[in-house]
């Protein structure tokens, strides 16, 4: 059984991932935080693609939680290990800087970096024992050319880009690669709400981008045939940042 851990699986692009790399074969670890009607959608999706899964609610942001759940997974999976890791959660809480509550800053960073440590550091030493593991990070536009009104997150999303390229270097001889993906505009609950007619004026494409086309990133990301591209932020835009 190849284990494939997504989070932030219940909805949109976690969603989309999910199910594409149930059609892949992968058995899917479906990670939340609260949602459990929703996820429980995503895994009738990753069925009816030709998989299985399990709904793994914890939140990224506590460590306590993560350890907990990652632990108890490992504990009843002798001899198994996850192979691939998805590191997806991620939420906005958009204002200018000067207005900003300093919880709003804590909690975009906290889910975005505190996250991917709490995550990805008891997935690598398996990884490394097995010598192979595809780490994909969730960046976004806002993390390569910052977005005004949205300084926690673009932060966050920087310092996954920086986190990506770092660890990449540590790990790439065990054969296990980390990527960052940057999309623009995806058409998400995170993004509904945004006035997509006159945000796609300024999308070169002229619209915004589905989960599906995400989903296909990573799907290319974690084969076999990307094994040479590490430390790398692919973007998924439409053009709107280059
Ligand atoms: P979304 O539709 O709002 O879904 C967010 C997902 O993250 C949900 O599954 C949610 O779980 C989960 N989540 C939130 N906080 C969590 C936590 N503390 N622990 C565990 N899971 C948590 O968002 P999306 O548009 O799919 O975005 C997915 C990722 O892509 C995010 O990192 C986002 O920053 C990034 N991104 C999105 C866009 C876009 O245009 N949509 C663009 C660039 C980057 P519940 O359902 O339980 O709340």
């Amino acid at each position: 059984m190849k284990y494939a851990l997504i989070t932030g699986a219940s909805r949109g692009l976690g969603r989309a991932i999910s199910v594409k790399l149930a059609t892949l074969g992968y058995h899917i670890l479906i990670n939340y935080a609260g949602n459990t009607a929703a996820a429980e959608e995503t895994l009738q999706e990753v069925r009816q693609a030709g998989s299985d899964g399990d709904l793994m609610p914890f939140d990224v942001a506590n460590a306590e939680q993560t350890r907990t759940a990652i632990e108890a997974w490992q504990d009843a999976h002798d001899g198994e290990y996850i192979e691939v890791l998805v590191n997806n959660a991620g939420i906005r809480r958009d204002t200018l800087l000067s207005l900003m509550p300093a919880a709003d800053w804590a909690r975009v960073l906290s889910i975005t970096l505190d996250g991917f440590y709490n995550v990805t550091q008891p997935l690598l030493m398996p990884m490394q024992f097995h010598k192979f593991g595809r780490i994909i990070n969730m960046a976004s536009v806002s993390g390569l050319r910052g977005l005004p009104g949205q300084t926690n997150y673009s932060a966050a999303k920087g310092g996954l880009i920086a986190a990506t390229k770092a660890l990449a270097q540590e790990v790439a001889k065990k054969n296990i690669t980390v990527n960052a993906i940057a999309p623009g505009f995806i058409k998400t609950d995170m993004t509904e709400g945004l006035d997509e007619a006159a945000l796609s004026k300024t999308i070169p494409a002229g619209r915004f981008g589905t989960p599906e086309e995400v989903a296909a990133a990573v799907a290319f990301l974690i084969s076999p045939q990307a094994g040479y591209i590490t430390g790398n932020v692919l973007s998924i835009n439409g053009g709107l940042y280059t």
